[in-house]
């Protein structure tokens, strides 16, 4: 639906750490600037902060081609019930719980297998929920601006040669913003102010959702 959305609608997403997603669309209403909608999808239970140990089960059972839950098991089989299996991984029942209460993994409908060949268990395919991939990738892309440094002397940004004979007294006014992200792959440097720095974390927010949907397939 999302990746729809965002391939014929003319919009743009932007990821949230609660694993949603902001989504963006310009609109003309007979006036001839456009505006911008927004408007934001939220998951039922809105996803908290994801730690490391917690990705850990969630990259386990995105790497397993046929990850599962087990539901019922017979002696001495009765310790599966609860996990996950996840390829050599196996999640342990209380955090199979939490990742399935906080809507980190979607189960499916239960179906019938053996534990070892002829004993019955029942097991239901798990994934890991659109709303916990949302959450990562929000969390990956943490954005920050720095405000212009302001009236500054020019000397001090590297010009020796604007502002000496200004009004000011020799200070010229410098608007450039910085921006950066917590990948650590994207930084830029806005001329305009620190609102425009801004716009620019935003568009990287919004290009990181764009490739991340694209990558649904
Ligand atoms: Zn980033």
């Amino acid at each position: 639906m999302l990746r729809r959305t965002l391939k014929y609608g003319r919009c743009t997403a932007e990821a949230t750490r609660t694993g949603g997603a902001i989504i963006e669309r310009e609109v003309r209403d007979g006036g001839l600037v456009a505006k911008k909608r927004s408007i934001t999808l939220e998951p039922v239970k809105p996803v908290g902060s994801i730690t490391a140990n917690t990705r850990g089960h969630l990259a386990a059972i995105d790497a397993e081609s046929a990850p599962y839950l087990v539901t019922e098991a017979m002696p001495p089989f009765q310790s599966r019930v609860g996990r996950i299996s996840a390829g050599v991984d196996s999640i342990p029942p209380a955090a199979t719980a939490r990742l399935v209460d906080r809507g980190l993994v979607t189960v499916g409908p239960p179906w019938r297998s053996t534990s070892n060949g002829y004993l019955p268990e029942t097991r239901a395919t798990v994934a890991v929920s659109l709303a916990a991939r949302l959450a990562m990738l929000a969390q990956d892309h943490r954005t920050y601006t720095i405000a212009p440094a302001g009236y500054v002397k020019p000397l001090d940004i590297g010009h020796d040669f604007i502002g000496r004979n200004s009004p000011r007294g020799g200070v010229t006014y410098d608007r450039r913003s910085p921006a950066g992200c917590s990948c650590r792959t994207w930084s830029a440097t806005s001329v305009d102010g620190r609102d425009d720095a801004r716009r620019l974390a935003r568009e990287h927010r919004q290009q990181m959702t764009a490739e991340f949907i694209a990558s649904l397939g």
